[in-house]
């Protein structure tokens, strides 16, 4: 890990790339933040990264990373809405799939050991996968969003052949914490913060959403520093295993925020997976990681600091 000095986190102002920022600039790299702001917010960057306002597609991002030269690219930037996928697929592609490669290309032609990936578990397995999916269960995703992930994958393992850069796939579960943003389609606990406590511009209702295998974002961000410390390509999933259906989730939220709001279901959303859970059996035994945080723990954890940010009461 001492030989690995500078790290380019691509997402660096969204919700999990800041997180991911903060703990290796707290580990002692040298950080630098590629993000568009398109969903981000500069002040999730953190104050010791150089900050980079570039579209991953840019030659702006390309020649940065040609001439700063990272030993490891962190790549979390991405359209990460699968309602958006559904409804543009090429759109979808440019950003998740085209932009990716940018990077890639730059990476390599800037000797980069390593790319570590932000992937998806929760839209890559489909519904005839098993509950809970192992990453050797055949990968089915049901979205333009869960393909790209999968497509950038596998684009991963050219660049290891042809360029010798180690990739490390994470297959993150659906993801909740602080600074999560509640407007966004996935990021079931910031979304349904807004509906609980009154926020949403879509009032009060919400669709009926798939079981959800949710994971806290800190564990994420230790999986993360513990794939910078693995030397070996992977594919892991990230996740707790368990499956929570979003009424119970719903629950819990209402009780930590007092509300009296009922809930009003409506229909799936097209592209979504109807369950999902990840067996994380992988990322234990190889990275040695391990979920630390409860569901009721991270649930309060996560409604406090949306508490501080908008309030505990009326609107935004
Ligand atoms: P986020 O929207 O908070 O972060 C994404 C960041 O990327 C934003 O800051 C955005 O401004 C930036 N960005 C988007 N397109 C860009 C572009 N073309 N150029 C430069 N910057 C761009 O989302 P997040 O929840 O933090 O997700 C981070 C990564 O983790 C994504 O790749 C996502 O697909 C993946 N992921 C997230 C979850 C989840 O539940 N949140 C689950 C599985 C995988």
């Amino acid at each position: 890990m001492s030989q690995l000095k500078r790290i380019l986190v691509t997402g660096g102002a969204g919700f999990i790339g800041s997180h991911v920022a903060d703990a290796l600039l707290a580990a002692g790299f040298e950080v630098a933040v590629v993000d568009n702001l398109s969903t981000g917010r500069q002040e999730n960057v953190p104050a010791g990264a150089r900050f980079y306002p570039f579209d991953i597609k840019s030659n702006d991002a390309f020649d940065l990373i040609c001439s700063w030269k990272p030993h490891v690219l962190v790549h979390h930037a991405a359209q990460m809405s699968v309602r958006v996928s559904v409804d543009d697929p090429v759109m979808d592609a440019q950003e998740n799939i085209l932009g990716s490669l940018n990077l890639f290309e730059a990476a390599a032609r800037a000797k980069a050991e390593k790319i570590i990936f932000a992937s998806t578990g929760g839209a890559m397995y489909g519904d005839q996968a098993p509950v809970p999916a192992r990453e050797q269960d055949r990968a089915m995703p049901e979205c333009p969003y869960g393909i790209a992930k999968l497509a950038v994958e596998h684009y991963l393992h050219f660049y290891q052949r042809e360029h010798g850069i180690i990739p490390i796939r994470l297959r993150y579960a659906n993801v909740y914490g602080p600074r999560q943003n509640g407007l966004g389609e996935a990021g079931v606990g910031g979304h349904l913060y807004r509906k609980i406590s009154g926020r949403g511009a879509a009032g009060h209702q919400w669709r009926r959403s798939p079981d959800q295998g949710l994971c806290l974002c800190g564990d994420v961000v230790a999986a993360n520093l513990l794939a910078l410390e693995y030397n070996q390509a992977g594919i892991f999933n990230i996740g707790t295993g368990k499956e929570t259906d979003i009424l119970t989730i719903y629950l819990r939220l209402k009780e930590i925020i007092g509300s009296q709001q009922g809930p009003v279901h409506g229909p799936a959303k097209p592209g979504e997976q109807r369950r999902s859970a990840l067996d994380s059996f992988l990322a234990q035994e190889k990275l040695r990681w391990q979920p630390q945080i409860s569901l009721i723990e991270g649930l309060t954890r996560t409604t406090q600091s949306f508490q501080e940010r908008f309030g505990s009461g009326g609107k935004r």
